[in-house]
């Protein structure tokens, strides 16, 4: 077995790969053991996805949702409080129901205790920031990883993503920083990030953390469509270009490929 990003040997690999990290909820989408090297399954974890979740944003987010990292912790955001000094405050969300605050010094305790109201200001923090190499390189990462997931399927399949996929220049930008500078993802908001669904054998509403799907444009282009607490990122898995997905929305009546119909080739059909 070879790794699919560096192609050396990793029968020995003892690292599982999380399509999606643990910390944005993720338990269960996991690719066995070998199919990347403990080598980059340990680079995507250090210099890819730890620097994405530390972005002001995803600790906000993960915050507001109380999603859990692997050590079973919610990160802790702050704002302040608009005390005569203005105090810095951490917010706390342990569970998604019951917010609450800690006051980092006694001064700050003792003039709250003797308000009737009080303001705080907390950071919104509502968008990703746009254009950001670390998001792009995560998603440059997941797709090989989800086609991947597709080979395993399939005999030889995996053979055929490591060896013939056309995937080196994408490869190379996430795995090595080589070739293209900056290669660009759509992004934009698809519904809020608590927004609570239903299904017809589920008898609970819930809550989706996640969803993705591989597609491929009316141009023949393969995508990777991601939704992260409702927001929708795009990734063309061939070249720098948004150009395509763009032009594919404007057919689509701006649809998001995740709701659309797939045909037998996971081509989503334009709208009727
Ligand atoms: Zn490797």
């Amino acid at each position: 077995m070879v790794c699919i990003f560096c192609k050396q040997n990793s029968e020995n690999a003892i690292g599982v790969e999380h399509i999606i990290p643990e910390s944005l909820g993720n338990k269960e989408h996991i690719l066995p053991k070998g199919v990347e090297c403990d080598r980059c399954n340990n680079y995507f974890a250090t210099k890819i996805e730890r620097p994405m979740l530390e972005l002001p944003y995803f600790i906000s987010a993960r915050n507001r949702m109380a999603v859990e990292n692997k050590k079973r912790r919610v990160p802790v955001d702050w704002g302040m409080l608009l005390s005569p000094r203005g105090s810095k405050i951490h917010l706390r969300h342990e569970n998604y129901k019951n917010p609450s605050i800690d006051l980092l010094d006694e001064q700050t305790y003792q003039w709250l205790i003797q308000q009737k109201t009080f303001s705080m200001i907390v950071p919104a923090n509502s968008m990703p920031p746009d254009d950001n190499s670390q998001i792009s390189k995560f998603l440059g990462k997941v797709a090989p990883v989800t086609l991947a997931k597709i080979g395993l399927e399939i005999e030889e399949g995996l053979t055929e993503v490591t060896y013939n996929s056309g995937l080196p220049p994408l490869r190379d930008y996430v795995r090595y920083g080589k070739g293209t500078k900056f290669w660009p993802h759509h992004m934009r908001q698809l519904y809020i990030e608590d927004k609570y669904f239903s299904a017809e054998n589920i008898s609970n509403t819930f809550q989706v953390l996640h969803e993705y799907q591989l597609f491929q444009t009316t141009q023949n282009a393969w995508h990777l469509v991601l939704v992260i607490f409702g927001i929708e990122f795009c990734l063309n898995l061939g070249e720098p270009t948004t150009a395509d997905y763009r032009m594919w929305l404007e057919m689509n009546n701006q649809d998001s490929p995740l709701y659309g119909h797939f045909n037998n080739n996971g081509r989503a059909d334009p709208a009727e």
